[in-house]
């Protein structure tokens, strides 16, 4: 019979989430503090770094430290996992979130605007899982987890061309980065929330949110803890054979063919 009361236990773990001051990020830390992980978050602003760990600290039994990084630079990025390795003592899990979603139509997208978007969002993922692999494979069970999106991978929205497809490429990179760790026994998978009510979310306004709310067979937008429940599912022991997959957690909102499949 298998041993219940350990099933799923990330006691002890050590995680790292980019982008974990807010929104999904801080979601995805709080669910892995609460379960008795050693929480590293990383970001830019040092005053979200604060706030965030105080508010996560006791959560859990385990420690919580912050770490100002900018994922867009590979150097940031190497100095970001020696750090958060020495305060942890190593590294089990990576939760590669940190992202940006500006919006501006194709027409008129400078070459910067589609640079900060890729480097973000497709670098970004890239340089973390790069910084992070020695640690992770010294940890014998590492596991890596993408913060992608329906948007890209799955859906279109006028806007976000660069951002899909900076989502989307979140997915080729795992696949192959899939193959070439599963040697070392570490698992890359996707998470793809849907909308999920974010500080970044909320920027975009009244009848953007009340829009998606209504196009969500839900019928709500989820909360970050939504994706962080699945991102520490698949952290966990037991999730160890699966490797390579995109998992969206949407509340349905890819389902519907058309409005009138709401409906009812
Ligand atoms: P958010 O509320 O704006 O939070 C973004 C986080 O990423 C912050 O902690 C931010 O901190 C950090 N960050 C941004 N750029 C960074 C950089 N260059 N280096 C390090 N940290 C950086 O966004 P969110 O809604 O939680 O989104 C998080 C992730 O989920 C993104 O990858 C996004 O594409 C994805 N997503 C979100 C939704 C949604 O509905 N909210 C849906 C699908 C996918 P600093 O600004 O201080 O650096």
């Amino acid at each position: 019979m298998p041993d219940t009361d350990a099933m799923f236990s990330l006691a002890g773990k050590s995680v790292l989430v980019t982008g974990g001051t807010k929104g999904i990020g801080r979601g995805i830390a709080s669910v892995f503090a609460t379960a008795g992980a050693h929480v590293a978050v990383a970001a830019r602003s040092t005053a979200d770094i604060d706030a965030a760990v105080v508010a996560l600290d006791g959560l859990g039994a385990g420690k919580v430290i912050g770490v100002a990084a900018d994922v867009s630079n590979r150097d940031s990025c190497t100095t970001m996992a020696d750090t958060v390795v020495d305060a942890l003592g190593g590294l089990d899990v990576l939760c590669a979130n940190a992202g940006i979603f500006p919006d501006v139509p194709l027409q008129t997208m400078t070459p910067d605007q589609l640079t900060e978007v890729l480097d973000v969002n497709v670098k970004g993922n890239i340089y973390s899982v790069q910084a992070c692999l020695d640690a992770l494979i010294a940890s014998g069970r590492g596991r890596i987890i993408l913060t992608s999106s329906i948007t890209g991978p799955i859906t279109g929205f006028p806007g976000w061309s660069h951002y899909g497809a900076s989502k989307a490429a979140q997915l080729g990179f795992m696949r192959t980065a899939a193959i070439e760790l599963a040697a070392h026994r570490i698992t890359v998978n996707a998470v793809l929330p849907g909308n999920i009510l974010t500080e970044g979310l909320a920027d975009l306004g009244e009848d953007y949110l009340g829009g998606m709310a209504r196009a969500i067979p839900a019928g709500a937008l989820g909360t970050p803890e939504d994706i962080g429940h699945l991102a520490a599912f698949l952290a966990s022991d037991e999730a160890s054979y699966i490797t390579g997959q995109a998992i969206a957690v949407d509340g349905g909102q890819v389902l519907p063919e058309s409005p009138d499949a709401l409906a009812g």
